[in-house]
């Protein structure tokens, strides 16, 4: 299956490369999702599932990035990764996907229909990717260069996610994890963030949309209690969404 990346990789020679060819899950791949230890201990079955299934990387014209595969996937965004997984369970079991999620309204479980072929997948310009923006942040007056969060950004995100304490910090990690540098330190932290005025931290999220293109996995519901609408997120590096519905 041809997959369209919102945002792929660049060569050296600055040819974008932001297509990518998949295989379906087979006998090799579902043994991963059935190692527990190995999916208590990180996300590893992800990468393990993309270097399996991501044939190649092409470009537009359909040329093949001749570089290293392995490389070039600890490259692509998260928005790729996350497309990549969706096209892959398509790939597999077709695009209908049924889910649950619970009405945030009245609490109801709904069951839910999903058409994984109709997610809108937006590209990021060909003029952003590769490169590390410079902010001047507004409120702060303080400098900023903002980086392309990558599949290394997802393993510290679940490590966070099970650890309550980590957890509270969420927006000044993701924030840190979204800059090169700030204010002359590289590889900034959440601590490093912390003192940073709410709307410099705002201003960061809203310049990293511009940098990064997406797959919008926000699914909007009618619950079949309350009648009323509600959002509910896909979760792509849930186990279970490797699984048949
Ligand atoms: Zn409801």
């Amino acid at each position: 299956m041809d997959v369209q990346l919102p945002d792929g990789i660049k060569s050296e020679m600055g040819l974008v490369y932001d297509k990518a060819k998949i295989g379906e899950m087979t006998g090799q791949q579902q043994n991963y999702l059935m190692d527990i230890e190995s999916l208590q201990s990180g996300l590893g079955y992800i990468d393990r599932i993309l270097n399996d299934l991501i044939l190649g990387f092409y470009s537009q014209d359909g040329s093949e990035y001749k570089g290293d595969k392995k490389e070039a996937i600890k490259k692509i965004s998260i928005s790729d990764v996350e497309t990549l997984l969706i096209k892959i369970r398509e790939a597999t079991y077709g695009p209908i996907y049924y889910m649950k999620g619970a009405c945030t309204n009245c609490g109801k479980v709904n069951d839910m229909k999903l058409d994984l072929s109709t997610l809108e997948i937006t590209r990021s310009p060909d003029e952003v990717k590769g490169t590390n923006p410079e902010l001047a942040l507004p409120r702060s007056g303080k400098k900023a260069q903002l980086k392309l969060m990558t599949m290394d950004s997802m393993h510290k995100t679940f490590k966070i996610f099970r650890n309550p304490k980590a957890k509270a910090e969420i927006i000044t990690t993701m924030a840190a994890m979204s800059l090169k540098s700030l204010d002359g330190k590289e590889n900034p932290e959440s601590d490093d963030l912390k003192p940073i005025p709410i709307m410099d931290i705002n201003f960061i999220n809203d310049e990293y949309k511009k940098l990064s293109g997406r797959i919008d996995t926000n699914i909007t519901h009618q619950c079949k209690d309350c009648e009323q609408d509600f959002n509910n997120k896909l979760n792509v590096v849930d186990v279970n969404f490797f699984s048949l519905t």
